[in-house]
């Protein structure tokens, strides 16, 4: 369990706080490195033109100790530039010739690196920590003649201007970066904020909807976008929903009713019998009755169990079941019913298939449906049964010359409790399950029942399996 549970809202403006504070140290980071550079470079090009000034003078002036020389010099050339400047000149071996008083405490060094360049005629730029004060950056430059290292230029120039711009610069970003998160954060709170408030107003409607209640429909904005679809989505799962609650209550209704009839008749038949004393026969002819509307009670039951296991789409138990001997079967036992009413019926084509599933349920869909074609088939007409094989599947046909359904009737016959006038004018109409079981149960295997049918010519059933 998460015990600290971050809304989306949240989680959207962190992610995009961090994102964007990543962003800026590194955009920072690489400013702060090409400024650096920058001054640095500045610098380096400022003591190369000092350095050449000064040797240049130093040539004018001509001399070895003369100190105020070439510093006049300079001072007169350079200008204010001159300022934070100093120099030094040193024969080849490194030992000083003149010097600039400007520079506060003892002589310049000369690093080993900077001599053995300056051997090899290159000059050389160091940064390094005076005694007395801030960093300095020196430049040491050989001057050469005839092949030969002359003299030694040293340039140097306190980098406390440069070091005192870059500290202010990363005061500045120090204040900038964290002020540029925390408005992010702002800024990425409302529009997270904004942009979830459809979800919250749909799901405040969504608690609002009950079971009671599911005409209610969340609302759509009409944007089109993602949360329009999904306020779409469920309003589609809401119609669903309602048609099956409406199922439900339909369902239990017409169960209801159809369990008060046989009801009704027993209490009635034994009320009339208890009213006063009666013969052995009677009383034999009244319970003779009662058990019938007993039977067809349970008859009633047991169709409505049947129909409540296989709606809900079953673990049926899954095992091979051969077709042919079950069609033969089912054939057998339609065959009484059919004589007794004088229908012929008889198997055509019965090719071999198996499928997998539940053998007594299949063999309970198929006997409803040859139970109801005898039964819609007038005396004198046929049913014929056949089982082929087709694109995978197995076909089972119930082919009847009986009255035949309407059109209009066609998927209606299907649903619990549907029984057509002209069926409930014959005189074994049972309680209108017998389609919507054997509909159940195929299409718990994985199948499909389906109905052609033209009134007065009569009907065929098609069960379609898939093959095992
Ligand atoms: P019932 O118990 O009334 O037979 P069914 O669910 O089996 O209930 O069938 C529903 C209705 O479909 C029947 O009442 C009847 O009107 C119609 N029906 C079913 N089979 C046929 C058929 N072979 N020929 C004509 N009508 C049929």
């Amino acid at each position: 369990m998460n015990r600290w549970p971050l809304t989306i809202r949240t989680r959207l403006t962190l992610w995009y706080t961090g994102v964007l504070l990543a962003i800026l140290l590194v955009v920072s980071a690489l400013a702060y490195s090409l400024l650096r550079w920058s001054v640095l470079h500045d610098v380096d090009q400022a003591l190369v033109t000092t350095a050449q000034v000064v040797h240049e003078a130093s040539e004018e002036v001509a001399a070895t100790t003369v100190i105020p020389g070439p510093e006049a010099a300079l001072r007169e050339l350079l200008g204010p530039e001159f300022y934070d400047k100093f120099f030094q000149l040193l024969d080849p071996e490194g030992r000083l010739r003149a010097r600039s008083r400007l520079r506060r405490g003892g002589t310049l060094s000369l690093s080993p690196e900077a001599r053995a360049n300056a051997r090899h005629g290159r000059p050389t730029f160091e940064t390094v920590t005076l005694a007395d004060g801030p960093a300095a950056r020196i430049l040491t430059l050989p001057v050469v003649r005839g092949g030969r290292v002359v003299q030694l230029v040293q340039v140097g120039m306190s980098l406390e201007t440069a070091q005192r711009t870059l500290s202010r610069y990363l005061t500045i970003l120090g204040v900038l970066v964290p002020l540029g998160a925390a408005l992010a954060a702002a800024g990425g709170a409302l529009v997270a904020g904004r942009a979830l408030r459809p979800v919250d107003t749909m799901s405040r409607t969504a608690r609002r909807i009950t079971g009671e209640d599911l005409t209610r429909r969340i609302p759509l904005r009409g944007t089109g976008d993602e949360l329009d679809r999904l306020a779409e989505t469920l309003n589609a799962m809401l119609a669903r929903l309602e048609d099956a609650f409406a199922g439900v209550r339909r369902f239990a209704a017409d169960a209801a009713h159809e369990l008060r009839t046989p009801l009704t008749a027993l209490r009635g038949g034994v009320e009339v019998a208890l009213r006063s004393a009666r013969s052995p026969e009677e009383y034999r002819s009244v319970l003779e009755s009662s058990l019938e509307e007993v039977e067809r009670l349970t008859h009633l039951a047991e169709d409505l169990l049947l129909l409540s296991r296989f709606s809900v789409t079953v673990s049926a138990p899954r095992q091979r079941v051969e077709l042919e001997p079950l069609v033969v079967e089912a054939l057998d036992a339609g065959t009484q019913l059919a004589h007794r009413r004088g229908v012929a019926i008889a198997s055509t084509a019965l090719a071999p298939a198996a499928v997998v599933g539940d053998a007594g349920a299949l063999r309970r869909a198929l006997l409803n449906l040859i139970d109801n074609a005898v039964k819609y088939t007038p005396a004198g007409g046929k049913v014929e049964v056949s089982l082929g094989r087709e694109a995978g599947r197995a076909v089972i046909a119930v082919r009847d010359s009986g009255i035949g359904i309407a059109p209009a009737d066609a998927e209606r016959i299907f649903q619990p409790f549907v029984r057509l006038d002209a069926a409930r004018e014959g005189t074994e109409s049972g309680a209108g399950l017998g389609l919507s079981i054997a509909r159940s149960i195929v299409l718990a295997h994985g199948g499909d029942l389906t109905v052609e049918s033209t009134p007065g010519t009569g009907s065929t059933f098609t069960i379609y399996l898939p093959l095992a």
